[in-house]
């Protein structure tokens, strides 16, 4: 008699229901892995390999060499295997700023009040030119904050030297990505020790933001940002933008501020029901990407419009169809 295979997604694997096809995100590898939506309905719970129709045991094979299942013999089962169950833990206080750069000293100040709301992630924008002594300025700013992970957006530095900023990126390991636009080229340096340099051939950070939206480079999968993404809108959720005045946003593209930095009490922006208004729109909540096997690893700056209750819609157009699995980029 022909033993059958019990076998089970493993735990750090998690299943999205696209309208067309799925995907397996692997949280713990960071990578996404698309199947049919047949295979979706029979790997949701244990199953036996020769229940997997013929035409779709290659990919079988594909995933099963990503080491995706665990397999049971005879009379074992799967009690004793693992299950990841990721949660959001939504503390109080901004999770991440986005900040043009002011000063030295007006950066400082505005890293003082945002430690003091518990900020972990921080990203410094640079529109003017600068000199690379700048940069390392700005890191040792960061030497006394609670920050984990630092990044920056500078214009293209027209003297690039890679060991330059190889020893910066070493000197600061909370210094995780410096991307570079207004590059001749489109291409990224990647460091040893720490860090990588993108370069990338757009005017501005912001163009790069548009071209990014649902292009086939641009997704993400990790615990924390699948977890986030169940529940908030992943760009938006406890994000705040400052820009070079001191004036706090929601973001950039929008020319309504909620109070300057330097005279205000974060706190009463934190409960401002304004400036949270887009926290909890999910990618679940609005049309075509509920219906995308990519949402949970799909952040993206455009904001939503609401068309009725709990209904929202993005007007300009991402980069991925999720029903003919086309991208334009
Ligand atoms: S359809 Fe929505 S979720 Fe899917 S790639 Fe486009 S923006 Fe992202």
């Amino acid at each position: 008699m022909i033993k059958r295979i019990k076998t089970k997604l493993i735990g750090n694997c998690v299943l999205v229901k696209g309208i067309k096809r799925s995907a397996i995100y692997h949280l713990f590898n960071c990578k996404i892995f698309l199947i049919p939506n047949e295979l979706y309905f029979l790997f949701k719970e244990e199953f036996y390999i020769d229940e997997i129709s013929k035409k779709y045991l290659k990919l079988f094979k594909h995933l099963e060499r990503h080491d995706l299942f665990y397999h049971c013999y005879g009379l074992n089962n799967f009690n004793n295997f693992k299950i990841i169950n990721p949660k959001y833990s939504s503390a109080s206080g901004f999770y991440s700023a986005y900040i043009q750069f002011p000063s030295i000293n007006r950066l400082q100040k505005i890293i003082e009040k945002l430690d003091n709301e518990n900020c972990k992630y921080y990203k410094i924008l640079i529109e003017n030119y600068y000199e690379i002594e700048l940069l390392t300025d700005i890191m040792m700013l960061f030497n006394d904050s609670l920050a984990n992970s630092i990044e920056l957006s500078i214009v293209y530095d027209k003297n690039y030297h890679v060991k330059k900023y190889e020893k910066l990126m070493d000197n600061f390991a909370r210094l995780h990505i410096i991307h570079m636009y207004k590059s001749p080229v489109n291409k990224i340096d990647k460091f040893e020790l720490n860090g990588n340099i993108q370069f990338i051939n757009q005017m501005t950070y912001e163009f790069q933001e548009d071209d990014y939206i649902g292009a086939s480079n641009s997704f993400n999968v990790n615990y924390y940002l699948y977890a986030e993404s169940l529940k908030y809108n992943n760009y938006f959720n406890r994000k705040i933008f400052i820009d070079m005045g001191g004036n706090i946003k929601r973001t950039f593209s929008e020319t309504i501020s909620f109070g300057n930095i330097f005279n205000i009490n974060l706190k009463n922006i934190y409960t401002n029901q304004s400036f949270k208004k887009y926290w909890n729109i999910k990618k679940d909540d609005v049309a075509m990407c509920k219906d995308c096997e990519f949402r949970y690893a799909c952040v993206d700056h455009r904001i939503p419009i609401k068309v009725k209750n709990k209904t929202w819609y993005f007007k300009d157009k991402c980069n991925y169809s999720p029903y003919t699995f086309i991208f334009k980029k």
